[in-house]
């Protein structure tokens, strides 16, 4: 039994995929697409000891050696001498998502699908997709647990971006499909930030004056108005 937000990873990974599971942990996510003839093959990557045994240990318990690699290594490191369609990077904060897509680059030519899911500030991700000519195809906000979680999908390919000029911050900040789609998990989500963003303000407010205090203000008041047009 996976967790919903781990079924919706699952969901954007097309039939016959070979698919690397970066920081796999226990191995779920791989287990669970051999065993539901998902993917044909699968990597699961881990830079520690400890989960790596814990992926060994699931994927023996299936006796699934024959379709899953499990490997040591720091992020994309664990793909050189593979060929892949697909990366899964799920449960980190999008900062080390986005450092483990950086420092692999060079990992992902033959990959054509990404699908990440960041536990916080999934504008890093975006922003780094943008960048890197990766296409935003499908984003998600799901709620499990009282957590609120972003899934975000891109195809390699220089296909229209789903960007306006004019609001390309804040639709990189709130994600640009999910701006479009405003399901009531993505309004409750972020009616709460607003009232968290108020509350620094206000607290802002009564400190005083400074130029990094006045420079915050102004960050967050711009954040708020965004937020108030929703
Ligand atoms: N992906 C699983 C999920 O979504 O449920 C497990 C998430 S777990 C919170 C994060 C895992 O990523 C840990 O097992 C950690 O060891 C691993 N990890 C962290 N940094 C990594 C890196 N640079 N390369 C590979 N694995 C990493």
């Amino acid at each position: 039994q996976l967790s919903k937000r781990l079924e919706k990873v699952v969901s954007y990974i097309r039939q016959g995929d070979v698919v690397a599971d970066i920081g796999s942990d226990h191995a779920y996510l791989p287990v669970y697409l051999i065993k539901h003839g998902i993917a044909s093959r699968a990597i699961a990557g881990e830079v520690n000891e400890g989960p790596l045994r814990s992926a060994e240990q699931q994927v023996a318990k299936h006796s699934y050696q024959h379709a899953i690699k499990t490997k040591l290594g720091n992020g994309l490191a664990v793909l050189e001498h593979e060929s892949v369609d697909t990366i899964v990077i799920a449960g980190m904060g999008g900062p080390l998502i986005t450092q483990i897509l950086d420092e692999g680059k060079s990992r992902l030519e033959a990959v054509s699908r990404l699908i990440l899911q960041p536990n916080i500030a999934a504008e890093n991700i975006r922003e780094w997709l943008l960048d890197n000519h990766w296409r935003l195809i499908d984003e998600c906000i799901l709620k499990e647990d009282g957590h609120y979680y972003e899934i975000v999908v891109a195809e390699k390919g220089a296909a229209e971006a789903p960007y306006q000029p004019e609001s390309m911050a804040k639709q990189l900040w709130l994600g640009p499909l999910l701006l479009k789609e405003k399901t009531a998990v993505f309004k409750e989500k972020w009616l709460k930030e607003k009232a968290q963003l108020q509350r620094i303000y206000q607290q802002l407010d009564n400190a005083s004056s400074s130029k990094e205090i006045d420079a915050r203000k102004q960050e967050l008041a711009k954040k708020i108005a965004w937020l108030e047009e929703e």
